[in-house]
């Protein structure tokens, strides 16, 4: 058997890597000519590379280590858990003490009457739970045709079949499978879709595709309406600030369940422990994974508001996962919100930090290359354009120049994401002044470069 090992050259590594070891969206065969990054450490805001390069993560991962790596406390909890009760089911009629733990502190974080969790190893899995959980709630209150899902384009809920059918990921879609009654809108990107409309005239235009849809479908036949409350991985698109207020009319004015998919905007990453916060909505049910635990070990769930706990208690619901709240994942978990909490990590975050990352981050709408840049608290994106006037997409393939502008990132040792030609940001919330001064200065340099050689490739070119 082969022994791996952090000191084995990187070639080697790579090489099994790409023999041995299928990515998730990726293109295998591309590591055959390009190997992975092998990440071998990290502290703090940073990681470190098998070739010892320090790099800055503007990520957070994959938008999830909220309280920054290295806290040893997260690993001595699940050190004692493990040894105490490493596994135990909560199916038949048994429970234990950290997910009881944990499920009575989030009860006490999250807004109103959000009071109870069921939970999920990801959160793909917690957002398979609420289609099956909205379904059946409508069932036992005798509406088993109310059962369509609205859900938005472009908007990311997960990969598992259910999670990817409410999604509104084209190139996901087109690969088959998707569940039935499940109907998508338009999303709230101004930027892209916006046309000659104000952003607050089409904010609205967008929400009141939803009441078209609910009075198209029948009230009677839609069960539920999800959103991220603002949308990650379809780019970072921070909705008009009209949108979220009539999305809440038409929920309140239409009985149909609301779900926030919180797993990027939960735990701080938006300046609030709830995104929902944020942007001044209720919801029934919150989806919640990433940051619950900052990504130590995995974990997602859904908070579910009395009223429909109540009737999906009432009768026997046939789901759940072998690794629903386990006690590791919920003890890591637990472990998380304390440090968040005590820490005052969500308030520094906000106060201290985000007005300095907004100024700065914002800042590079100046670059020739950007016509936008928005964020809110620890999310945000900036768009790549030939044109700043038009808001015109390039000639050549979305994500073409993405992906130039990422690997120059890359190249300068920070981690920023590219969704087509969106450049996306989600720091850990624990990233300092410093931090964003090296931010700012790898993006600003990164772009250049980017900016370069899309025009010596004759790329910058408006479609
Ligand atoms: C990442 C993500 C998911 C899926 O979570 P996994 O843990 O990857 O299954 C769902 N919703 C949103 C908004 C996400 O960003």
């Amino acid at each position: 058997m082969a022994q791996i090992s952090n000191h084995m050259a990187t070639a080697e590594l790579q090489a099994l890597d790409a023999d041995h070891h299928m990515h998730p969206f990726s293109t295998q065969a591309g590591f055959k000519t390009k190997g992975a990054r092998v990440i071998t450490r990290a502290s703090g805001t940073r990681l470190w590379d098998s070739e010892g390069n320090e790099i800055l993560d503007a990520m957070a991962g994959l938008w999830c280590v909220n309280i920054g790596y290295g806290r040893d406390e997260l690993a001595e909890v699940a050190y004692r858990q493990m040894k105490e009760l490493p596994y135990y089911n909560t199916f038949f009629q048994t429970t234990h003490v950290p997910v009881i733990a944990l499920s009575a502190r989030l009860a006490e974080l999250a807004p109103g009457d959000l009071n109870h969790v069921f939970y999920a190893g990801s959160g793909s899995e917690a957002n398979d739970t609420n289609i099956r959980m909205v379904r059946f709630y409508w069932a036992q209150k005798g509406k088993p045709d109310k059962n369509i899902i609205i859900s938005r384009k472009n908007g990311y809920h997960g990969s598992t079949l259910g999670a990817m059918s409410l999604g509104g990921m084209s190139g996901m879609h087109a690969q088959g499978g998707v569940v039935q009654n499940v109907h998508h809108i338009d999303q709230p990107n101004w930027w892209a879709e916006g046309g000659d409309m104000t952003p607050e005239e089409f904010g609205l235009e967008r929400a009141q595709q939803l009441e078209k849809a609910i009075l198209e479908l029948g009230e009677d036949r839609v069960a539920a309406f999800i959103a991220e409350p603002i949308q990650g991985a379809g780019g970072v698109i921070v909705p008009p600030e009209t949108y979220w207020p009539e999305i809440k009319r038409i929920c309140d004015k239409y009985e149909i369940l609301l779900i926030a998919d919180e797993v990027i905007c939960g735990f701080g990453r938006t300046g609030q422990w709830f995104g929902s916060q944020t942007v001044g909505i209720q919801p029934h049910i919150m989806t919640i994974a990433k940051g619950l635990s900052s990504g130590y070990a995995p974990i997602g769930g859904s908070i579910v508001c009395d009223e429909v706990a109540e009737v999906v208690g009432s009768g026997e619901f046939n789901h759940g996962y072998t690794y629903a709240g386990h006690p590791v994942s919920a003890a890591v978990a637990l472990e998380n919100l304390r440090i968040l909490d005590e820490e005052k990590i969500i308030e520094t975050a906000r106060e201290q930090i985000a007005p300095y990352l907004k100024q700065q981050f914002e800042a590079l709408v100046d670059h020739p290359m950007v016509g936008e840049a928005k964020i809110v608290g620890h999310m945000g994106s900036i768009a790549l354009t030939p044109n700043k006037e038009t808001r015109a997409k390039f000639a050549a393939e979305a994500g073409t120049v993405g992906y130039i502008c990422r690997e120059r990132c890359f190249a300068n040792n920070l981690i920023m994401r590219h969704v087509g030609d969106r450049m996306i940001i989600s720091p850990p919330l624990v990233f300092t002044r410093d931090d964003v001064d090296l931010l700012i200065s790898r993006a600003r340099k990164s772009l250049d470069e980017a900016y370069a050689k899309v025009k010596a490739e004759g790329l910058f070119v408006a479609a």
